[in-house]
């Protein structure tokens, strides 16, 4: 999942609006409207889905609320909002969000999970054991573990599963093109931005430092010091010290 550096309230944002205005936007610590919050989050963190990292069109994202605005959440901060496609917002529901969740806006969540070729993800079991029931508490709660065949199947119409899965065959093939020097960086990351699932391109592109490098700086939002340039650009803590250094 990957993790991202929202703005704070004053900062500035930029995005084109509904009337195809280019808008230079300062960030309220609240929005009296919620849906306002929008664009300015779509300028931030990108038309990507916080969890499952879809790509979607502008009227189908969703404003979330990070804490649900049914139980403490707040319905008007700039802080409590990411943004969710419609089957993680419905998913997620009126859970009750609390420190007991690795999130992507506060934990380094690309290290909290592992991609693998079949289409699934899962708990890195290379962190701390509180890092991992916090990270696993996060896949429970947006059901991000659904998988055909399983114990824990998808309901008709969650195909999650699918687009990591195709997307995984797309970029291991674009992977050996770039290698061969039948395409670009450039290619990669056009095409990437279109299919969303970042931390599937970024698992695939692993021993490709410049591609690595262009999927966090060219992603809006990506947190660049969540990973090690001197490393490969390897995920790293993004809270050292702290009880949950992930
Ligand atoms: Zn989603």
């Amino acid at each position: 999942m990957r993790p991202i550096e929202k703005k704070h309230p004053g900062d500035i944002v930029r995005y084109t609006d509904s009337n195809n205005q280019e808008i230079e936007h300062t960030i309220q610590t609240d929005y009296k409207n919620y849906g306002d919050a929008k664009f300015p989050l779509v300028g931030n963190i990108g038309l990507f889905c916080s969890y499952c990292e879809g790509v979607e069109k502008l009227h189908s994202l969703e404003v979330e609320h990070v804490a649900a605005k049914t139980k403490t959440g707040s319905c008007t901060a700039w802080n409590n909002f990411l943004l969710s496609c419609k089957i993680c917002n419905t998913i997620k529901g009126d859970e009750r969000i609390n420190n007991e969740y690795h999130l992507p806006h506060i934990n380094n969540t690309f290290y909290s999970f592992i991609y693998d070729d079949t289409g699934r993800i899962k708990v890195n079991d290379k962190i701390p054991a509180l890092s991992q029931k916090r990270a696993q508490n996060l896949l429970d709660l947006a059901k991000l573990q659904r998988y055909p065949g399983t114990q824990n199947p998808p309901s008709p119409k969650d195909f999650r599963w699918h687009s990591r899965l195709e997307t995984w065959k797309i970029a291991s093939d674009w992977k050996e093109k770039f290698i061969d020097g039948k395409i670009t960086e450039e290619d990669i990351i056009a095409y990437a931005k279109t299919k969303g699932q970042w931390s599937v391109w970024f698992t695939v592109f692993k021993g490709v430092d410049s591609v690595r490098a262009r999927l966090i700086s060219d992603f809006p939002g990506t947190c660049a010091s969540c990973f090690d340039a001197n490393n490969n650009y390897e995920p790293i803590e993004r809270n050292p010290g702290e009880e949950d250094p992930v």
